[in-house]
């Protein structure tokens, strides 16, 4: 199975970008990366305020998918997330929103052991390894990987992980899939600015679906389907993903257009990915057991 290093790695998704590697439709993949820092924080002692910024953020890619053209959609299914020993924490007055409260910078080692992120001597958490960068070029414009957009991006959803099937638009001939930024753990929000930060490996299958029959960015995991969206204000993303949802039952799963809207408030959740990044992020859920009902298959 082809591997993508970690040191093919972009800082922006750009049409611009030269693919590093070309792989068939339907074809399997593994992505190593590494994490949000560039590998520069390794030890409690190492402060953000030290990084060199131009390492942040690293997606590796991108892959150019053949067959894929501008107007389908990049189906990427994730089938394996593999971690490194150890994740890194940090918090920075002024960052994220722990930040307004934090008078120093400060940095957590995170050590992985048996599947759990030990946080102290009595707290350990269980990994939800998550993809936080994943995104195709856009058409005619360049993106830096620290922002999430209508073609990813730096969405920082905790369901994208291991079984989940990720929707993506193809705005350039190839898509140019990259991806980095792995958490080990992190909750809705990721309120100090950044999850268990951690390089590892990515194993995926894409494929592309002819035409845009989903609103996108879309995500189905285990139990549920959801529309994600990115915006300069959490307001408008909200709105965002809830109107893409309702959109998707209305123009894909048949309901009427005020069955929607009255089974997203029913029985959606509406969640937040991030509140950190350029852009924040929301997504819109629904249990696949009722789109099962309505008889809607996936591509
Ligand atoms: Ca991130
Ligand atoms: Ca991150």
């Amino acid at each position: 199975m082809l591997t993508i290093r970690r040191d093919t790695a972009v800082y922006a998704m750009s049409p611009e970008n030269v693919p590093v590697a070309r792989v068939q439709d339907g074809e399997m993949l593994v992505f190593e990366t590494a994490d949000c820092f560039g590998g520069q924080i390794v030890k409690d002692t190492d402060r953000m305020g030290a990084l060199d910024w131009s390492r942040i953020n690293p997606a590796t890619g991108p892959v150019f998918i053949c067959g894929a053209q501008p107007g389908d959609t990049l189906k990427v299914e994730i089938l394996k997330i593999e971690l490194a020993e150890q994740a890194a924490t940090v918090e920075a007055p002024g960052e994220g929103i722990t930040g307004l409260g934090a008078e120093e910078e400060s940095t957590k080692i995170l050590p992985v052991v048996n599947g759990k992120v030990v946080f102290n001597d009595r707290i350990a958490l269980e990994v939800n390894p998550m993809i936080g960068v994943i995104g195709t070029a856009p058409a005619d414009e360049s993106i830096a990987t620290g922002t999430p957009s209508f073609h990813g991006g730096n969405m920082d959803c905790k369901r994208i992980g291991a079984g989940s099937v990720l929707y993506l638009p193809v705005n350039v001939e190839g898509a140019l899939l990259a991806m980095g930024d792995l958490h080990a753990v992190m909750g809705d929000g990721e309120v100090c600015v950044c999850g268990a930060e951690i390089a590892g490996s990515v194993t995926v299958r894409v494929s592309v679906v002819k035409g845009q029959p989903l609103p996108l960015p879309f995500l189905v995991t285990k139990e549920h389907a959801m529309a994600i969206y990115s915006a300069e204000g959490l307001d408008a993303s909200a709105q965002g993903a809830t109107l893409r949802m309702r959109a998707f039952l209305i123009d894909c799963a048949g309901l009427p257009a005020h069955e929607a809207g009255m089974l997203l408030s029913l029985a959606g959740d509406l969640r937040i990915c991030q509140v950190v990044d350029p852009n924040k992020t929301c997504r819109m859920e629904l249990p696949l057991s009722l789109l099962e009902k309505l008889g809607f298959c996936f591509p």
